[in-house]
């Protein structure tokens, strides 16, 4: 499943060939994904200018001046440049037109969105989908104060606060175990138990391995605007993450396994307290 830093990745990798271009038509190959397509995309877009590029959480954001285009990728979602004379393959749903060039979208679950939020219906940050969404954990200058002040009434696991995303965007399923273990936090640990210090070091544990992932696929992002099919989705060494019996690369002792809320969380019983 595609998390921030594929998302991230996937944006720097389009990012020059949409901003400042035109969209000359939008090719859509059937009615939706997760929720119908804007019914009109063709003439809201057409011969439109692409202002810039955003993200928001896991949500790609193509900014024209008279509104926003949302992109989430969903489960199996990605996005490539290609020729426009590429044929399209079975699970390519929307094309986005510019020039010899084309933005595809393929989805093999149709899990992935395409939305439109037009400058009249407000601030983008207003949509539905975002305004309910964490900070940006790169781009926050008090990461730690935030996580320790909002969690002061949270007797939820942090691992469980951490997922559900309201504080802070961006820590799924393998970011968060990831960071709880070179945190030392127990996954289990209540929340509002975790003091000041220790928010700290998974503040800082969350940062650095979010933005180490996205520099990790920053080098494979030729992949991205290839036409060869390959998404460039990497795979990382990691510490706890689905090493289940596995030595601990720190104390050896082995990873265990554990299901909070249906999703697997690995941790090292020694490392982690
Ligand atoms: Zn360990």
């Amino acid at each position: 499943m595609p998390e921030l830093p594929e998302v991230e990745v996937t944006r720097r990798g389009i990012a020059p060939f949409l901003e400042n271009h035109e969209v000359t038509g939008v090719v859509l190959r059937r009615s939706g994904l997760r929720w119908p397509f804007p019914h009109d995309l063709e003439r809201l877009l057409k011969n439109k200018r692409i202002v810039s590029t955003g993200r928001r959480g896991k949500y790609l954001l193509i900014q024209f001046r008279h509104g926003t285009l949302i992109i989430h990728l969903g489960m199996s979602g990605h996005l490539r440049m290609l020729p426009a004379t590429h044929p399209p393959q079975k699970h390519d749903h929307f094309d986005l037109l510019l020039g010899a060039q084309i933005m595809r979208f393929t989805d093999p679950r149709r899990f992935g969105a395409v939305l439109w939020h037009g400058q009249d219906e407000g601030d983008i940050e207003s949509h539905l989908l975002l305004r309910g969404l964490g900070v940006e954990p790169l781009l926050h200058d008090d990461l730690a104060g935030l996580l320790h002040r909002q969690t002061r009434h949270r007797s939820a696991a942090i691992k469980q606060v951490l997922l559900a995303g309201d504080i802070v965007v961006g820590v799924g399923n393998i970011y968060a175990c990831e960071s709880l273990f070179e945190a030392g936090i127990h996954p289990n640990a209540a929340a509002k138990r975790i003091s000041r210090p220790r928010y700290e070091k998974l503040a800082a544990a969350i940062r650095r391995i979010l933005a180490a992932a996205i520099e990790q696929g920053g080098s494979s992002l030729r992949d991205f605007i290839g036409a060869d099919g390959q998404s460039g989705y990497f795979q990382q060494n990691y510490f706890v993450y689905d090493r289940e019996g596995e030595p601990c690369r720190q104390c050896d002792a082995s990873v265990r396994r554990i299901v909070q809320g249906q999703r697997s969380t690995f941790y090292c019983v020694r490392c982690q307290r």
